[in-house]
């Protein structure tokens, strides 16, 4: 019989019913700390007061209205993305995959509008774009498209890191170019910062849009707001969401005004984005996270937090074979199974995500205390002496 929750999710047998900063309670009352952060999603931790705050006010005052109406939370969150980055513009929406449809239609608006006949878009394997028909064409692995078609055409799919495949296919037909530049659920890729400027030139050159998905990688998860900054680059377009809400469902398409020329009235809509709710919390993480002292003190933890991962690889071999990523987005490529190791971490309190090319993710909240830092880090080579013993 099918469960009464369609069943699309393996969950592990854990139920949490409360979290504060870094850690999770279980109904049994065992504590977990958490460097998942629902996957990035909750930036600044579990119940962080000043969003409490924030959602609270909010909540007693007025939860929804429509966007026919002026939203001021909606307002002060889109001044601030637009102060604070290379966008003139942003829209709002309730999850990552919406912010996907919206780029692809802005990029091939952007185009109808020119009268250019340029709809192909360039995307990269192993990227995770979201889970609609446009999320789905535009990563185009089986793993996520097998049984869903007809898909929605006009995706390119070069391979990560092929120069001569991008170089033959980047031309002046191609609309945009769609690339995150640190795959998440693609096993914490990150694109040199070289590549990225280097796929900006390739842009230039051919007019092509350069849309970022830092839905994962964006919101402070690198050290700088979004992580493109790190390669001195812009983009045209970009899309966000994950951290922006804090664990309140939010995300955003922010664009340059040329990009954004052909969202005109009537063009796109959406009933929830930037509604009151969402945004009177993505306004107080925005106001936290984009600030510069906020910003040093994660890149230091980050530090921290990789120079003990160093450690743990270099004491379990046989476990571990590296440590990559960026800031507090980090991988650790496994020699074991990674799904084996995010288990034996359950076993130890600690919560990590398993992502493509056997890592395991740590994507732990921002503010993550150094104590913390310390205890996870312990707990992790907990997990990995225990691996040791059942398999010695
Ligand atoms: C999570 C994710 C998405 C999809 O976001 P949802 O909120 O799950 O729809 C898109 N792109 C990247 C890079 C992601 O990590």
């Amino acid at each position: 019989m099918i469960p009464s929750i369609l069943p699309t999710y393996t969950r592990a047998p854990l139920t949490f019913v409360s979290g504060e900063g870094s850690w999770l309670t279980e109904r049994d009352g065992r504590r977990f700390l958490d460097l998942g952060a629902g996957i990035a999603v909750n930036a600044l931790g579990h119940a962080h007061p000043e969003l409490v705050a924030a959602l609270n006010a909010q909540a007693g005052a007025l939860w929804h209205v429509s966007n026919l109406y002026n939203i001021p939370a909606q307002q002060q969150l889109a001044d601030a993305l637009v102060d604070k980055t290379f966008a003139d513009t942003a829209f709002f929406t309730n999850s990552g995959t919406e912010a996907c449809e919206l780029a692809v239609k802005m990029a091939r608006k952007y185009w109808f509008d020119k009268g250019e006949d340029r709809t192909e878009i360039i995307t990269f394997k192993g990227s995770f774009h979201g889970r609609s028909s446009a999320g789905i064409a535009a990563a185009g692995s089986e793993k996520m498209t097998k049984g869903f078609g007809p898909l929605l055409p006009g995706f390119t799919h070069l391979e990560f890191g092929d120069h001569d495949a991008l170089n033959a296919a980047a031309t002046n037909q191609i609309a945009a170019i769609l690339v995150e530049p640190v795959q998440g659920e693609g096993g914490i890729r990150p694109l040199p910062d070289v590549c990225l400027k280097g796929l900006r030139d390739l842009c230039d050159q051919h007019g092509i849009l350069m849309i970022l998905d830092e839905v994962q990688c964006g919101m402070g998860r690198t050290g700088k707001l979004f992580a493109h900054e790190w390669a001195s680059i812009t983009p045209d377009i970009m899309m966000v969401a994950k951290g922006i809400g804090g664990g309140f469902p939010l995300g955003a398409v922010l664009a340059t005004e040329d990009a954004a020329s052909g969202m005109t009235v009537g063009t796109h809509g959406s009933t929830y984005g930037g509604n009151p709710l969402a945004c009177a919390v993505g306004a107080k993480v925005m106001e936290i996270i984009a600030d510069d002292m906020f910003l040093a003190e994660v890149n230091r933890k980050a530090a921290l937090l990789r120079q003990k991962l160093e450690g743990l690889v270099a004491s379990h071999p046989d476990i571990f074979e590296e440590v990559r990523g960026a800031g507090l987005m980090l991988g650790l490529k496994c020699k074991a199974t990674n799904t084996d190791v995010v288990a034996a971490g359950f076993g130890q309190g600690v919560l990590t995500v398993p992502a493509a090319d056997n890592v395991v993710r740590l994507l732990p909240a921002l503010n993550i205390p150094d104590e913390d830092i310390g205890t996870a880090v312990e707990k992790l080579d907990a997990a990995a002496l225990q691996m040791q013993r059942e398999h010695a």
